[in-house]
């Protein structure tokens, strides 16, 4: 249960004093819909009203805070137009400038002849310095309550500044007394300052410096976040790793049967990670690991080897893919190698129904099928399996270890083995996988050809389209991506739709589209048409990113690439390059690029190696845009920023799991205001693999 003394901040925004329904809704949208969101929506940026330089000095389109006597009142000469009020400062004048305004209340705000205090942006037209609309007019005796320096929100529209301002000051006062979580040496050794103090001072920046994610305050607020998420993931794991596990070590002989069929042998990378996570195996703790490698580095391969292991216990083994085209890949690469051994392979997604589905779920329940490929499909319910050893999750670019937690319930103690192509810089993967143990497919199978990748501006579409046509004459296949049209499938669709229906004018039936809309058969028919028969140019949408895999294909346009992540890029890529052949991918960019989005293209062009672009990708954008879409599944941070604040996660981590070694139930004085941290921060769920929580 969330402690007492956070209910104020787990109040709905709306309890605010002075907060009512239809601002509510707003600052909903702004911030959040509790009163802690309002804690952790810091200003981005800040509004010196201190007395501004006279008029002649003071900047062009700042703001400025000006001591004025009011000169003459002019009202518009026509219904329309401003009015306007002129005012001096004793070195120049200035025009107030106002819309639809009433002139009795104009006169009584600014009389003739009276000295008035007045803030507002102030700009020059033809050389007269005016103000339209000031924020604050007042006597000079109630001067000093608009001298001040006021932070400014992120907002939304109809949300006025000043409201959002206020009801940030209503959760503030709000903040209640915790005790320290961060440990003593760290707090003296950084000399941050106290949580509320840090939220309290984090809200009243004194000038732009303040805002700086290295500003201190920043810094310890990044810190109790970052802290939260490393003990979440912590505790997650500590309770992984105190289930029991089995032990899986089998004698090798399907192992050995399997390697004796493939025409080539296993590289260095994947004998080493083979050897982690047989290890892993036959430990009796289960297996958490992470597998990690660029596209095409030859994880299908490693993941057969550890479920023949299971296998050869007798046990049997799951892989399960995040889509239908990509469980039915694995299984086309796996099942002959499995046949070649004598064991039983089975597919099972959302498409199998009735009969059919009954049939394998039976096979599978029996223990006749050894070795279960699929979607979701397989973890749902009535799915049960005999005797599962272990659990290979093919994530792609999704993440998630936690959620994924509940496919361990499918056996008595299954090992887990997660499978990514994304190569996510180490400051990411600690954010979703905290203390994971990782394997790396550094180096890819020996024969890849390195691919050939220019940058070229879209307005030179027709030479591209002349290059594509050279190239269909010599045989190539051809992928041809269309970009993501603000994240509507609707709308990638139409895009390229009608790219493929001007690409056929001229090459005719030879043009196949897939895109997310199609039906299962309906894309099966298309990529069946593209990588056995009549169709050489593939136009598809980002669906093609996740397991598609045509040998054949060697040239790869993308439209828009500065639309797409890098990381998307780079797995795109990976679908050409993939066999002997040599390849070409070309990135088509709409002018003019931004400094960021030249550097982002260059990386493309420059390097294949997934790490190395993942690290940049990082740096040049920062954590949110990385994984190109928010639905990553990589948790989103409030005020830590994983670019700017990365030193924090391998110090947050140490600390996380110190703390966990000295007070494993967090009951302890420092542990008790951890298990405050982490409802603070909304890891509820994680609180709950405690003892007495
Ligand atoms: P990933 O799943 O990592 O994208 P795959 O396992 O699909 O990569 O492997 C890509 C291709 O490389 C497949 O055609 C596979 O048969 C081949 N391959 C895998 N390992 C090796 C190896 N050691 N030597 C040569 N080719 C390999
Ligand atoms: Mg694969």
């Amino acid at each position: 249960m969330r402690p007492e003394l956070l209910f104020p901040l787990f109040a709905e925004v709306g309890r605010i004093k002075g907060v009512g329904p239809r601002y509510a809704k707003l600052i909903e949208k702004a911030a959040g819909p509790q009163i802690v969101d309002l804690l952790w929506h810091l200003p981005s940026g800040v509004v010196d009203r201190r007395p501004s330089p006279p008029i002649p000095e003071a900047p062009d389109g700042r703001v400025a805070t000006l001591t004025l006597t009011v000169l003459r009142h002019q009202p518009p000469p026509g219904r329309r137009g401003p009015y306007r009020v002129v005012c001096s400062d004793g070195h120049a004048d200035i025009d107030l400038v106002y819309f639809h305004a009433k002139g009795d209340w104009l006169e009584k705000l600014l009389p003739v002849g009276e000295v008035r205090v007045v803030s507002g942006r102030l700009e020059r037209f033809q050389g007269r310095a005016q103000m339209a609309h000031p924020e604050h007019v007042v006597p000079e005796e109630e001067a000093e309550e608009i001298r001040i320096v006021e932070p400014t929100y992120p907002s939304t529209e109809g949300l006025p500044m000043r409201t959002l301002r206020r009801a940030v000051e209503g959760a503030l006062e709000r903040i209640p007394t915790l005790d320290e979580w961060m440990s003593p040496s760290l707090l003296a050794q950084r000399a941050w300052p106290r949580w509320d103090e840090a939220v309290r001072r984090a809200h009243a920046p004194e000038d732009a410096r303040d805002l700086e994610p290295d500003a201190p305050t920043r810094i310890r607020l990044a810190y109790d976040e970052i802290l939260s998420n490393q003990l979440a993931l912590a505790l997650v794991r500590a309770r992984m790793k105190r289930q029991k596990g089995r032990s899986v070590h089998g004698d090798g002989s399907l192992r050995e049967a399997v390697a004796k069929a493939l025409p080539f042998s296993l590289t260095g990378a994947q004998r080493m990670a083979l050897a982690e996570i047989e290890a892993d195996m036959a430990a009796d703790t289960r297996m958490l690991r992470l597998l990690q490698g660029d596209v095409g580095s030859g994880k299908t391969l490693v993941a057969l080897m550890a479920m023949l292991n299971a296998v050869e216990c007798g046990a049997q083994a799951a892989l399960m893919a995040p889509t239908e085209i990509l469980a039915r890949q694995h299984f086309a690469t796996i099942e002959p190698l499995a046949r070649q051994a004598g064991v039983r392979i089975e597919i099972l997604t959302g498409r199998d129904r009735g009969k059919t589905r009954a049939a394998i779920v039976g096979r599978i329940a029996e223990g006749s099928a050894k070795i279960v490929v699929g979607t979701h499909a397989l973890f749902q319910e009535g799915v049960e399996f005999r005797d599962l050893a272990v659990a290979i999750i093919d994530e792609q670019h999704r993440f998630g270890v936690h959620q994924r937690m509940s496919l361990g319930g499918k056996g008595q103690a299954v090992d887990t083995l997660v499978m990514t192509a994304t190569p996510i810089p180490r400051t990411l993967l600690m954010t979703a996988y905290g203390d994971l143990d990782v394997s790396r497919l550094t180096e890819k199978p020996p024969g890849r050809q390195p691919i050939d990748t220019r940058t070229v501006a879209l307005d030179r579409l027709g030479e591209v389209v002349d290059g594509v046509a050279r190239k269909l004459d010599q045989g190539a296949k051809v992928y041809w991506v269309c970009p993501l049209v603000e994240e509507s499938e609707k709308l990638d669709v139409a895009a390229a739709e009608e790219r493929a229906s001007t690409l056929r004018r001229r090459f005719g039936d030879r043009v196949g589209v897939l895109h997310g809309r199609l039906k299962g058969p309906e894309k099966d028919a298309v990529m069946d048409a593209f990588k056995n028969g009549t169709v050489d140019l593939l136009v598809a949408t980002t669906v093609i990113e996740v397991g598609v895999d045509v040998p054949e294909a060697t040239v790869m346009v993308i439209e828009h690439a500065e639309r797409f992540g890098l990381a998307q890029l780079h797995q795109l890529r990976g679908r050409i390059g993939r066999g002997d052949k040599a390849s070409t991918c070309l990135l088509l960019y709409s002018s003019p690029l931004t400094e960021t989005g030249h550097a982002r293209l260059a990386v493309m062009r420059d390097t294949e190696d997934g790490f190395l672009i993942a690290e940049e990708d990082l740096r040049l954008r920062g954590a949110g845009e990385v994984l190109g879409t928010r639905q990553s599944g990589l948790p989103t941070f409030r005020m830590a920023d994983p670019a700017a604040h990365a030193s924090l996660f391998p110090v947050a981590r140490d600390d996380a799991r110190l703390l966990l070694n000295q007070d494993p139930e967090l009951e302890g004085p420092r542990g008790k205001a951890a298990r405050t941290l982490l409802y603070l921060f909304e890891r509820d769920a994680a609180v709950r693999y405690l003892r007495g929580a």
